[in-house]
């Protein structure tokens, strides 16, 4: 019996005491946050009110101030039996990362208090010389220091052995360039305030202080048995099956998509749920996916910043209570081949202070002027900044999505209904003459009320679609950091509405208002039509039209981020002071080495699998089918064993088959072997593009070979779990 073969005797699921009675969420919902409102009932009040200013005006708190909250945030994590501490932030490479510290301080031989200042709370310094700084940290300053990002509620970790509080902080280097992801979305969030503020009170709404992202990030996910993966060591190497024959049933049936949820993956979604209701995660949908053994959880949308840390906890709970239950779960983008991968459609809004969604079409007419501004505005950043937002998603595992024959397309466009499009499109006419308060109405433009929430009219193909009141972008990678693309979307949309709200001053002066907007908005209809497409994105058509339109379509990861060097982005990141030149070039660096690294890693695990484990089974099924017919073929001769021509011809023919593959699959091993060594020699950039273009068709080649070889050779020989057994088993 195959390794493999023993393992799916062993397979199980855990078994569960049933809840007696299960728990209200709002019971416990946010007990492990030290939230506002649990920072309020712990600190006196005029500290709390200096707190509320510092999160609304940016009036920053004193020390004596920041003291208070470290020691009431310190007691309230002790009462709930936490005994570290950490600063939780999120390098560069799209992890997060925490360096604990004990709360204990000693104050005599032998005695310790718990102690923990507002010195400690404000900053860390956790030593972080081995995180990628793209060169702008130099050794001899390699410290990195972590600083308390108050508008994320700081919240405890627990483990079965211990508790440790979480402080949610930004990663800076000594001179503070940011180091991390969460500077520059907080600095993007800040651009687009002040963007938002001034388009609003062209309109009017004097009284709005702040506008801010909002946030849903749909998170999908597989989850396989622990000791099929446990086997595989593609799979805990790098995340995806290097190797692997389809399963004769995939996902044609589609009669996974939103069936009912199997016992084992439902106890996994509650344990989930109730971990994420601790932390004050607010995880609502829960579903099946398209392909075998994929699901999704969403949550309620939040403020961008939270969203984006509530998401990084959310992946790593997933990944931690699967295992409780004998499961692991894959955030890969590409997990299996031949069935669908796991994105992370990426819902994203302007809300204001008040309560208003800026991409909610309104009840009046001034309303929908306003949204229709808004709007406008949207298409012109994505038409001009396409090549911003596909290097936002650019890494090697969404590489398998976006322009390799799987949802989305790498061509970026907008998608917004026919209903919107035919009022864009009359808008677009009617702009030709003078514009009246009449024409406004004419126009169709009292029809946008009804134009509500159009669940409908989908297009599931497009990457940066309307869906009602907000926009979906849905290129983002399954295991991404939100935080790069929020950041891009942010900054470019500040920038737009900058140059919207520009235009509509200098139109409108000394004229009528509406007219001006709507001549504004009908110039941008025209002006970014290129970027709107209605039809099948994943057809050959689209290619070929998005090409005449002159949109970018890059495969390549190394290749799309170069928009980060180009010369226009960096003025555009500096003047909203998202990045810095160095900032910006520091992130094309690391994630170039990323890409290289990751697949560098790829590369010598296939070829490992191949020599440890493939070739071996392999061979020893050629050696059985060897011994076979040198066993008929003496039998023939010694017993007269009646045996047609034809018998003995196939059973030649199956041999000489399982060694023409191991010889296929050994000979295309050297080559990978060969151009390993020859990217070794090479700079970053062309040793990504060696890898793109030479090394990755190479592995699919090899991975044809091998998948031929598991098609052939006995179950007793194979021990990789296949995909029939990792996809379908219960
Ligand atoms: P879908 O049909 O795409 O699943 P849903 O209405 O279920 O649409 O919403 C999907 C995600 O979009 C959810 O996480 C939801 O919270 C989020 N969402 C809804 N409204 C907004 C908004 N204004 N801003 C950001 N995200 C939003
Ligand atoms: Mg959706």
């Amino acid at each position: 019996m195959s390794i493999r073969e023993e393992v799916l005797f062993r397979i199980k699921s855990v078994d569960f005491e049933k809840k007696a009675e299960p728990e209200n969420v709002s019971s416990y919902f946010g007990e492990n946050t030290f939230s506002v409102s649990t920072m309020k009932e712990h600190i006196s009040e005029s500290t709390f009110n200096a707190f509320k200013r510092w999160m609304s005006e940016g009036i920053i708190i004193s020390m004596d101030q920041a003291n208070e909250i470290a020691e009431c945030m310190k007691r309230w994590a002790i009462a709930k039996g936490a005994t570290y501490y950490t600063h939780w932030f999120q390098p560069m490479t799209g992890l997060t990362a925490e360096k604990h510290d004990s709360f204990i301080s000693i104050i005599a031989p032998g005695k310790v208090i718990e102690k923990f200042s507002g010195n400690k709370l404000i900053q860390g310094e956790p030593d972080a010389s081995s995180f990628p700084s793209g060169g702008i940290r130099a050794t001899f300053e390699a410290r990195g220091y972590t600083a308390w990002d108050p508008s994320s509620p700081a919240f405890i970790i627990e483990s079965a052995l211990g508790k440790t509080l979480c402080i949610p902080s930004i990663f800076i280097s000594y001179h503070g360039e940011a180091l991390d992801k969460k500077l520059p979305l907080l600095r993007s969030d800040e651009a687009l305030n002040k963007a938002a503020i001034g388009l609003l009170q062209l309109f009017g709404h004097k009284d709005v202080k702040k506008v801010f992202s909002t946030c849903g990030p749909e998170q999908e996910y597989f989850l396989i048995d622990k000791n099929y993966y446990n086997l595989r060591q593609d799979l805990v190497l790098t995340g995806r099956t290097l190797v692997g024959a389809p399963s004769p049933k995939g996902q044609q049936l589609e009669d996974q998509y939103f069936g009912t949820i199997k016992e084992r993956v439902v106890n996994f979604m509650f344990e989930v749920a109730r971990e994420a209701y601790k932390l004050g995660i607010p995880v609502i949908t829960r579903h099946n996916e398209v392909a075998p053994h994929q699901y999704e959880f969403a949550p309620m949308f939040e403020e961008s910043n939270l969203a984006a840390d509530h998401n990084q906890l959310l992946m790593e709970l997933m990944k931690k209570v699967a295992i409780r239950h004998n499961m692991v779960c894959l955030l890969h983008e590409k997990p299996f081949a031949g069935i669908n991968g796991s994105g992370k459609h990426l819902n994203w809004s302007l809300a204001d202070d008040k309560g208003s969604n800026l991409l909610n079409p309104g009840e009046t007419p001034e309303d929908n002027l306003q949204f229709l501004a808004v709007l406008v505005a949207v298409l012109r950043a994505v038409y001009l900044h396409a090549d911003l937002l596909r290097a936002s998603v650019a890494m090697a595992g969404n590489e398998h999505r976006l322009g390799a024959n799987e949802a989305p397309p790498a061509i970026i466009s907008v998608f917004l209904g026919s209903q919107l499009t035919s009022i864009l499109n009359m808008l677009e006419k009617g702009a030709k003459d003078k514009v009246s308060k009449r024409d406004i109405i004419d126009l169709g433009i009292t029809r946008l009320p009804k134009f509500n929430k159009d669940t409908t009219d989908r297009n599931r193909t497009s990457p940066f679609a309307f869906t009602g009141n907000k926009f979906e972008f849905r290129a983002v990678g399954s295991s991404q950091n939100i935080s790069t693309p929020i950041t891009v979307i942010n900054t470019i949309i500040a920038e737009s509405l900058d140059y919207v709200a520009d235009k509509i001053r200098k139109a409108s002066s000394g004229k009528d208002f509406s007219a001006a907007v709507l001549r504004v908005v009908a110039e941008l209809i025209k002006e970014t039509k290129d970027i709107r497409f209605e039809g099948n994105n994943y057809s050959e058509e689209w290619v070929k039209e998005a090409k005449k339109r002159g949109l970018p379509n890059i495969a390549s990861t190394a290749e799309s981020l170069k928009a980060l060097e180009k010369k226009d982005n960096i003025a555009l990141f500096e003047k909203y002071k998202v990045f810095s030149k160095e900032e910006l070039i520091a992130r094309y660096k690391i994630w170039v080495d990323m890409y290289n690294i990751i697949i560098g890693i790829e590369a010598n695990t296939l070829n490992e699998m191949v020599n440890s484990c493939i070739v071996p089974a392999g061979c020893e099924y050629e050696q059985l089918l060897a011994d076979n017919l040198l066993k008929l073929t003496q039998l023939k001769k010694e017993v007269k064993l009646k045996l047609d021509a034809a018998v003995l011809n196939d059973q030649k023919a199956h041999l000489s088959e399982v060694a023409q593959k191991i010889y296929y699959v050994r000979r295309n091993s050297k080559e990978l072997e060969k151009l390993l060594e020859k990217a070794a020699g090479l700079r970053h950039e062309e040793r990504a593009q060696l890898y793109f273009e030479e090394l990755k068709p190479l592995m699919e080649h090899i991975r044809r070979h091998v998948d031929g070889l598991e098609r052939v050779v006995s179950d007793e020989h194979w021990d990789l779990p296949k995909y029939r057994e990792m996809l379908f088993v219960k």
